[in-house]
């Protein structure tokens, strides 16, 4: 079933960027189903893509690929096999039990999230495309891994934006108690983590390798963890050797995890300690008390999910890092992230910028931080590229 594209509207595509908003489109021959395939053409008629469609969404359709091969279970396969073996290549389970194996339009699987948590898989579908092969996907994803499990969250918001409603719960297989609040071990640290109804599919995966670099640079500090949700970089700092750690949190469930997470890593509880509240009132709190620290994590929640939202995810973005840049001893360290997929590297180095500025506070860069291989960035997909870290150092 084709949809035409309006003239000159084929150009993103001819670069290999696998969405087709809806003001492209030119006209559509009979309304597909939800998630089924569509041949997307040019206004030539010339054939583009073949993709998935969705009859709601400003993205109207997802390409799931640019040759005219059959979408079945058979290019599913493949797809999925080929992701799963890349993380293989990578090694990257060497060092966690808990790992990414398929991150969406990255892997070329526009709309599916899978991530492996031992002997768990916790899948998420955000997208009619993911939904509508999501029962072929979860045969294949047992075949490929030899497992028997998988825990459905897709819970996420985006799946609004969609037409999809929330589903949650067992896919494939079944799962225990003690299954659902699963101990991951991540470079030597353990973390219990609840698959059913943790953040995203229970943990910030993305943030590995950064908890291990905070870690290295924690020795003899005294650590404020802002947005420390279940504690991952808390516990890290703790296992580095920090003189203490303050863990902050708006949420008591999330910091009733944090407490558990530094006890079963035989961590030094009276190094640490935690504080409910909104950090943004907390930081000016301990401003106005004259606290100070030797390094500051900020690792906020999505200010600015999309471009819409960008110039007042600018402000709380600058507000927080310059309260942080003040609260920070002379060689301090801020480790300071955003995950807005509407805020680019650039962009979130400029806000830090002036940040700085605005504290009266000279610093430097000396580490740029990003997401964990295992959610890579297909170049021809740059909004993969969500999570941005700089490491600064307060003169
Ligand atoms: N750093 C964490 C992930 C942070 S997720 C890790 O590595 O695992 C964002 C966290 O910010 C959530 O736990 C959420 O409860 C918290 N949060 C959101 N808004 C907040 C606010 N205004 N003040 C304090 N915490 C907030």
């Amino acid at each position: 079933m084709p949809i035409f594209l309006k003239p000159g509207r084929e150009k993103s595509l001819l670069r290999r960027h696998p969405w087709i908003f809806s003001g492209a489109i030119q006209r559509v021959d009979d309304e597909p189903a939800s998630g089924g395939t569509v041949d997307v053409l040019s206004s030539k008629g010339d054939f583009l893509a073949r993709a998935a469609y969705s009859p709601t969404s400003q993205i109207r359709a997802r390409v799931w690929t640019f040759d005219e091969e059959p979408v079945d279970a058979d290019f599913f396969r493949r797809k999925i096999h080929s992701a799963i073996r890349a993380r293989e290549t990578w090694n990257l389970t060497r060092d966690t039990d808990a790992i990414r194996l398929i991150y969406a339009e990255s892997d070329g699987l526009p709309g599916l999230i899978v991530d492996r948590y031992g002997d768990v898989l916790v899948l998420q579908s955000l997208t009619t495309g993911s939904e509508f092969w999501k029962q072929t996907i979860a045969d294949i994803l047992l075949e490929e891994t030899g497992l028997s499990t998988i825990y459905e969250r897709s819970d996420a918001d985006v799946r609004e934006l969609e037409g999809l409603s929330p589903v949650t719960g067992i896919l494939r297989g079944t799962i225990t108690n003690h299954q659902l609040r699963f101990t991951i071990t991540e470079h030597g640290l353990k973390f219990t983590v609840n698959l059913a109804e943790g953040h995203k599919t229970g943990f910030y995966l993305d943030q590995r390798m950064n908890r291990l670099r905070v870690r290295e640079l924690a020795q003899d500090r005294d650590v404020l963890d802002c947005f420390c949700y279940t504690g991952g970089f808390t516990v890290n700092a703790l296992a580095g050797g920090a003189k203490s750690v303050l863990s902050v949190d708006s949420s008591a469930d999330a910091l009733g995890l944090v407490s558990g997470n530094v006890a079963s890593n035989g961590l030094p509880a009276e190094r640490h300690a935690r504080r409910e509240g909104d950090v943004f009132q907390l930081l000016r709190k301990f401003r106005d008390e004259g606290r100070a620290f030797d390094m500051i994590i900020l690792d906020p929640p999505k200010f600015a999910p999309t471009s819409a939202q960008v110039e007042k995810a600018a402000r709380a973005y600058k507000d927080i890092n310059l309260l942080a840049f003040k609260l920070l001893r002379a060689g301090g360290i801020l480790v300071t992230f955003s995950c807005s997929g509407g805020v680019d590297a650039g962009l979130f180095q400029r806000i830090v910028a002036a940040s700085a500025l605005d504290a009266g506070v000279e610093a430097q860069i000396v580490e740029h931080l990003a997401q964990a291989a295992d959610h890579p960035v297909a170049l021809h997909f740059p909004e993969g590229a969500y999570l941005k870290g700089l490491v600064c150092v307060k003169r």
